[in-house]
């Protein structure tokens, strides 16, 4: 299954979010060198929870296969509908370490998700069936996408991740994976929201990448909108999980030094979904991060840069920590 087609999505129209919360959060942890791209940033405010108010665009997304992040991405997958079914043969496999005997975190559980599998390309029919995502029934899960030299999203994410894992778990948190590159394919969107869940979470950062047109560069953090259907209700951590993305936003920002996306989020590094089945089957605060996009040649040099990789993780950690500190 090629990374490009159904990878790849158009770039989405521009939107205009919450810039108020993210300059504030970012103001509280950025320190002076950023202070002229904050004061840039701040120009709109306009804010507002962006959730309910960005419907369209969300319903717009979905129609759209493929948008930056995986477009396909989607983590959820993306597009079509059929029969979906469940997983099968797939347990829970939740990676957990072993728990740190101190630290400020002793105690708190970080649930950590590398999007995608470095082995679904070789399992198209195992991640194209359709779950229930509440709202809808999507992809059990997407290839991700990869930079035009061929670095998959897949092996950015878990290389991100084991990172973070190591940072976390030497403050003392305990830290699991829904995944650990053990396993053929998936685990689906749906199983990855219910590991998190059944973790008791306080809190769960997805890791990927986007797959959008060159040009497009940036971080983008993505939180879930309000959505009460079927499975899905997430209106018990949107403010949560808000608070825990404009931590890691500001985090992200600060340590890599990277701009917020300058095609998703008006500018803000934050945007709002309701159309991912991680997302939207959530109970734990949770959010993803779009640490850049792969197919354009600058962001593609820092996503394959294991010294880029590592402030990455670094940021990322800090904005977990702050969210768990309060
Ligand atoms: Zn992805």
């Amino acid at each position: 299954m090629s990374y490009v087609g159904p990878d790849f999505e158009p770039p989405r129209p521009p939107r205009h979010p919450l810039r108020g919360p993210l300059t504030v959060a970012v103001a509280a942890l950025v320190p002076g060198a950023l202070v002229g791209w904050l004061v840039w940033q701040a120009v709109g405010d306009d804010d507002g929870d962006g959730s309910a108010a960005r419907a369209p665009a969300s319903a717009s997304r979905s129609a759209s296969p493929g948008t930056p992040d995986d477009g396909k991405e989607r983590p959820d997958g993306g597009t079509g509908q059929s029969g979906g079914g469940e997983e099968p043969g797939t347990s829970p496999s939740a990676t957990a370490s072993a728990p740190a005997a101190s630290g400020p975190l002793k105690g708190r559980v970080v649930v950590v998700d590398p999007g995608h599998n470095p082995g679904n390309f070789r399992h198209p029919s195992d991640i194209n069936r359709k779950v229930d995502i509440g709202t809808n029934r999507k992809e059990c899960d997407t290839t991700g996408t990869a930079t035009n030299s061929g670095y998959t999203e897949a092996e950015f994410t878990l290389d991100v991740s084991r990172r973070l894992r190591t940072i976390l778990e030497k403050q003392g948190a305990t830290v699991k994976f829904t995944q650990d590159g053990g396993r053929a394919w998936g685990p689906c969107v749906d199983e990855r929201a219910e590991i998190g869940n059944k973790a008791g979470a306080d809190a769960v950062v997805s890791i990927h990448a986007d797959g959008s047109a060159a040009g497009n560069r940036g971080f983008h953090v993505i939180l879930p909108g309000v959505v009460h259907s079927g499975a899905a209700d997430t209106r018990p951590i949107v403010a949560s999980s808000r608070a825990l993305g404009e931590r890691v936003a500001g985090g992200f920002l600060r340590t890599t030094g990277t701009p917020p996306s300058n095609y998703i989020g008006g500018g803000t590094g934050i945007d709002v979904r309701k159309d991912l089945g991680g997302l939207n089957l959530s109970t734990v605060p949770k959010v993803f991060i779009e640490c850049g996009n792969m197919r354009d040649s600058k962001d593609s040099a820092q996503l394959t840069s294991g010294a880029w990789r590592q402030k990455a993780a670094q940021g990322i950690s800090e904005g977990i920590v702050s969210f768990l500190r309060g």
